[in-house]
């Protein structure tokens, strides 16, 4: 039998804002209400970033126990059994800042990104080798899964590096965030490349940004991934012209995934296929 397909919802990111898209949750409430429809619709995992009451994005760990605390009731009320994967990004936060929630929520998986770059020509994209040895034995310290996003070819360079030095540990889950301006593009080549390239026993999944989201899910599923990103994080669109939901999105994944001859793995065994430590 083909393996399981484990699909995450990215749901809001730290850019998209109302202006792009009304559909984008922001507020504790809104990110709850779109954790349980993903959830509902197919999701295994929801990727959390939070916002200040401004929308604008925030590592504080307050904003993160209450949004999270939100989405913990919110799912449990209707019975849903869903890995969190909480954000360590924001190169705009103190290295501490970007860790101090892990230890309050410890989520079962938390975002791992083994290097810097400019991001979409716009800031840096920061994730110094300090920030990295601690966010690695951070993860090991309260077991939680580093997802490492890989945005860029020297990134998958950096993950043997950290694996060595013993800062990650395999299996490795790796997760390709492909066509930001400034990284790899979405498309076969650099999957081809990066392929080869994963430590053995990984897991691997594929988003692709823009007008990379569909192709990039394709070819993830020609490739046989472990896993599909979605969400209004990587792309507002469900196709020109017409903005989408993460729900949305979420089911067209769970779609193509079926129609690719894959069923869609549930929470209990995702945890089982990237070895997780389920906390609560
Ligand atoms: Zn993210």
């Amino acid at each position: 039998m083909a393996k399981k397909l484990i699909i995450t919802a990215a749901l809001c990111g730290a850019g998209t804002t109302k202006a792009q898209t009304q559909h984008v949750p922001i507020t504790p409430e809104e990110i709850a209400a779109d954790a349980v429809a993903c959830a509902k619709a197919g999701a295994a995992v929801i990727h959390i970033h939070v916002r200040d009451e401004n929308g604008k994005n925030t590592m504080e760990t307050e904003k993160f126990v209450e949004v999270v605390g939100k989405v913990r009731k919110a799912l449990a009320d209707e019975n849903l059994d869903t890995i969190l994967n909480l954000t360590t990004s924001g190169s705009a936060f103190s290295e501490e800042l970007r860790l101090a929630h892990l230890p309050v929520l410890k989520p079962e998986m938390c975002s791992y990104d083994p290097g810097s770059m400019n991001w979409a020509n716009s800031y840096v994209f920061l994730n110094t080798p300090a920030f990295l040895e601690k966010l690695g034995t951070k993860c090991q310290e309260l077991e939680i899964k580093p997802e490492i996003e890989i945005f860029d070819a020297g990134m998958i360079g950096n993950v043997e590096y950290y694996l060595k030095k013993g800062f990650l540990k395999a299996p490795l889950h790796c997760q390709f965030v492909l066509d930001v301006p400034g990284g790899m593009p979405g498309n076969l080549e650099t999957l081809a490349y990066l392929l080869p390239k994963l430590p053995a026993g990984s897991t691997w999944s594929v988003t692709g940004i823009g007008k990379a989201h569909v192709p990039m899910m394709l070819a993830g599923l020609a490739a046989g991934c472990d896993g599909l990103r979605v969400g209004l994080e990587d792309n507002v669109f469900w196709e020109k012209g017409v903005y989408a939901t993460n729900e949305q999105l979420v089911e067209r994944a769970v779609a193509y995934g079926k129609m690719a001859g894959r069923e869609i793995a549930t929470a209990q065994e995702a945890r089982q296929i990237l070895g997780l430590k389920k906390h609560q």
